[in-house]
């Protein structure tokens, strides 16, 4: 039976291992690897620590985990402890499913002034991912501005929005929960340079804001399109429209009694950051008109407060030293999942940021069913015995599923009153916790 190695333990890599199971069975010696000690990827540290239910995925990749067939090589980072040359001496093929988790940039003057995130720290910062822990935002300004109109944008709009109460039943680290308490934060503007009809936000997330404490979606109905217009988009987009639509028709009593606004400001081209002593107060932008889908600008500029501006305007995939790599499209450069004999790559890292969780799942098995025709069910590698000699000589501290238990255990045991868990937010003490 072949030895396959998948780099990245999120949706992208567990689909993966499972279709992998899938096709060999028992015989399979599957082994996940991960950069941090802990696995699932924009699971833990993507999704938004409010929508539980999605995280709930989760679950189903640890039954994956927890058969023979699988195992979990985590703290272990491939481009640095580990090389893709020797990982592919050693299995017969190797998957990257490593994901977008780097910033798309945000190329405009005076993007280096403090208090500008790119969404990567931002989700990274309040979902407790070790490298953006540190990260703490100004929220004592009371202008936020949102660059973009995903669900990305959506989710930061949201999450700064939400007073303490309603982070209740989330797994929002401390440091972010104590951090947002104290926001000033008054009105949230989310920055598109397209209209209503161009956004990317899926209804249900969309209609999420109808629902917050302290916050109120605010909508200038002047931006909307005649609704007859709506009839040639197609379903989900329409719905997302019509929540649009419902935010427009909020009574102005309405928002006298919220003590935050969620404004959506359309048509509107981010073209500078604007900053005084390197500190960001505002975004200038330039008013734009649609023409066959693309944004035109008009010449007509103004600007917006900002105290703090976050971009959502997308992600790539961290290049790793001898694999081709796609710059223009920020993902490895491949076909159809094929990157060179042998090293293959799925999800965000084959086919870029967008899709739900869920369109990882026939992302793994296609790419499974390729390895099957390139390289059939034999071996002649060492596979994972052959990568436990090289760690063993490396003194390299792999983190095994059972020690990802035991961690999983202490943060269980820390949770605050109705949390799932405290996740830890740095490696050491995730360490610390496999040793108990
Ligand atoms: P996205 O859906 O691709 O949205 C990116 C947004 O950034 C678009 O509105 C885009 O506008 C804008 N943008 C790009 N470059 C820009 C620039 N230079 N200036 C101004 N605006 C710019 O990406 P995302 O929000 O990062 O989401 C990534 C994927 O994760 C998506 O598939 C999303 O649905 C998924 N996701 C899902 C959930 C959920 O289901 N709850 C939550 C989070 C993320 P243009 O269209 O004009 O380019």
């Amino acid at each position: 039976m072949p030895h396959i190695a998948i780099i990245g333990s999120g949706p992208a890599g567990y689909y993966t291992a499972e279709a992998a199971q899938n096709k060999w069975g028992e015989d399979a010696h599957i082994d996940v690897f991960d950069r941090l000690p802990v696995p699932y990827g924009l699971i833990r540290a993507g999704v938004a620590p409010d929508h539980q239910s999605i995280k709930a995925v989760s679950r189903r990749y640890e039954k994956t985990a927890l058969t023979d067939t699988v195992r979990f090589i985590g703290n272990i980072s491939v481009g640095t402890d580990v090389s893709i040359g020797e990982l592919h001496e050693l299995y017969d093929a190797l998957i990257l499913a490593t994901g977008a988790p780097n910033d798309r940039p945000l190329d405009l003057p005076g993007a280096d002034c403090d208090n500008v995130i790119g969404s990567a720290a931002m989700v990274g910062w309040y979902n407790g991912h070790p490298e953006f822990a540190e990260l703490d935002p100004d929220l004592s300004g009371r202008n936020a501005v949102v660059i973009g109109m995903g669900n990305v944008a959506l989710d930061v709009a949201r999450i700064l929005s939400k007073g303490p109460t309603e982070f209740e039943g989330s797994d929002i680290v401390a440091h972010a929960l104590a951090a947002l308490a104290d926001s000033s934060i008054e009105t949230v503007t989310i920055l598109g340079r397209r209209g209503p009809h161009q956004i990317m936000m899926t209804p249900k997330e969309l209609g999420e804001l109808m629902h917050l404490e302290q916050a109120i979606p605010k909508v200038d109905k002047r931006d909307l399109p005649p609704e007859d217009d709506d009839a040639i988009l197609e379903p989900g987009l329409r719905k997302s429209v019509n929540q649009l639509r419902s935010f427009a028709a909020i009574p102005e009593s309405i928002h006298g009694e919220k003590l935050r606004a969620i404004e959506f400001d359309f048509f509107a081209s981010p073209k500078a950051i604007v900053g005084s002593d390197g500190v960001a107060t505002a975004v200038e932008v330039e008013r734009t008109r649609i023409e066959a889908g693309r944004a035109i600008g008009t010449g007509e500029n103004y600007t917006i407060p900002a105290d703090l501006v976050v971009s959502c305007i997308g992600y790539r995939t961290s290049p790793i030293d001898g694999v081709p790599y796609d710059a223009r499209a920020g993902k490895f450069a491949n076909s159809d999942g094929r990157i060179l004999p042998g090293l293959y790559c799925v999800g965000w890292a084959r086919r870029g940021p967008s899709g739900t969780i869920g369109t990882n799942k026939p992302d793994g098995y296609d790419v499974i069913d390729r390895v099957v025709e390139d390289i059939g069910s034999a071996s002649r590698k060492q596979g994972g015995a052959g990568f436990d000699t090289l760690a063993a000589e490396r003194n390299l501290e792999v983190v095994r599923f059972s020690d990802w238990k035991k961690i999983e255990d202490a943060e269980l045991a820390a949770a605050r009153d109705g949390a799932p868990r405290e996740k830890f937010v740095d490696i050491e003490r995730m360490i610390a916790a496999t040793k108990d």
